[in-house]
């Protein structure tokens, strides 16, 4: 068994945007901007922000935070956006999910000038994306074809089984991986609350994206010997014996299920990790114009 090491390998992606950041700089120019709005204090929420923030400061880019109370109206959510939309300083900004049930998270969504949509939640990108045509693709997904990648883990052909169907990470990685391409060209099975006989599917995986968010859902039994494990679950358990009262778990029972496999992501500093350096790929992508250039 082998550990995919999202920590490590998002360091190692932050470090080379770094040098190309200094390049830039060296150059005369300015380095890429990277926005976010958080509304309220959700402590998830709150940590996976201050995240980003640290990793534009490793990587050299700007970054603005900008803190709304929970009482933020959406009208007053959408003028935020509008001038994050026209400020030629900033490349690209997040609206931290979820957000306060007075607020429609579509609309906001829908709000985001496509080409600034960093975390590619906009359906101009989703669509993009399920066309093959360039796009901000959505930072977890991003963050695990990259994974897959570097650790040059073969999908062509292989059975790639997703559990979960977000709009965020369980259907955009059920696209990716069966577009043509490498990492891609997998036939991939889509299971969701409604799928029946579960473990069939999961027994018959040759790679396993699991993005429900119950903690230890996969057991060692429902998993074939030598498949590859992406757990995507961020769950927090009760733990006294820690001094915050919680740990992270993922949705795999990792303690039992790792030996199985032939390589496994941890949780934490597995898909998480990923997922943050994948915002910043994107912001510089934004930053050289690459994905909007020319007519695709
Ligand atoms: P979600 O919470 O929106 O939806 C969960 C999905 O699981 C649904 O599609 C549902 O159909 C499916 N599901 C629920 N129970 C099921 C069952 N018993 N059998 C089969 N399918 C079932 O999903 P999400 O927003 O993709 O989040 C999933 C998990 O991933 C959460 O723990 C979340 O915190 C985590 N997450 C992590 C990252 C990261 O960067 N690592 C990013 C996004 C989400």
């Amino acid at each position: 068994m082998e550990l995919l090491d999202g920590k490590g390998l998002a360091n190692q992606l932050k470090a080379e945007l770094a040098e190309k950041v200094k390049a830039l700089l060296a150059a005369g120019g300015r380095a890429p901007h990277l926005a976010a709005v958080l509304v309220g204090d959700n402590p998830a929420s709150l940590s996976y922000v201050r995240n980003k923030v640290r990793s534009c400061e490793q990587s050299g880019f700007r970054s603005t935070l900008i803190q709304k109370d929970a009482s933020v109206t959406e009208a007053e959510l959408i003028e935020i956006i509008k001038g994050l939309n026209n400020d030629p300083e900033i490349d690209g900004f997040i609206v931290q999910l979820p957000l306060p049930r007075h607020i429609n998270a579509d609309n906001i969504t829908l709000a985001i000038d496509p080409k600034k949509d960093v975390d590619g939640f906009h359906p101009v990108n989703f669509g993009r994306m399920a066309q093959g045509l360039s796009a901000y693709l959505p930072a977890t997904p991003f963050g695990i074809m990259k994974m897959l990648e570097r650790y040059n883990i073969s999908t062509s052909g292989k059975h790639c089984v997703v559990l979960g169907r977000s709009n965020i990470v369980g259907t955009p990685i059920s696209i990716l991986m069966s577009r043509r391409g490498e990492p891609g060209n997998a036939t991939v099975t889509l299971c969701h609350s409604r799928t029946k006989n579960l473990e069939e599917y999961t027994q018959k995986a040759d790679i396993l994206i699991v993005a429900l968010g119950i903690p230890n859902f996969i057991k060692p039994e429902m998993i074939k010997e030598g498949v590859v494990i992406i757990d995507v679950g961020i769950n927090r358990v009760e733990d006294a014996s820690r001094k915050r009262g919680y740990r992270l778990v993922g949705d795999v029972d990792f303690e039992n299920v790792a030996s199985r496999c032939s390589y496994i992501t941890p949780v934490p500093g597995g898909v998480g990790p990923m997922t943050v350096a994948a915002l910043l790929l994107n912001t510089m992508e934004s930053y050289q114009g690459k994905i909007y250039s020319g007519a695709s």
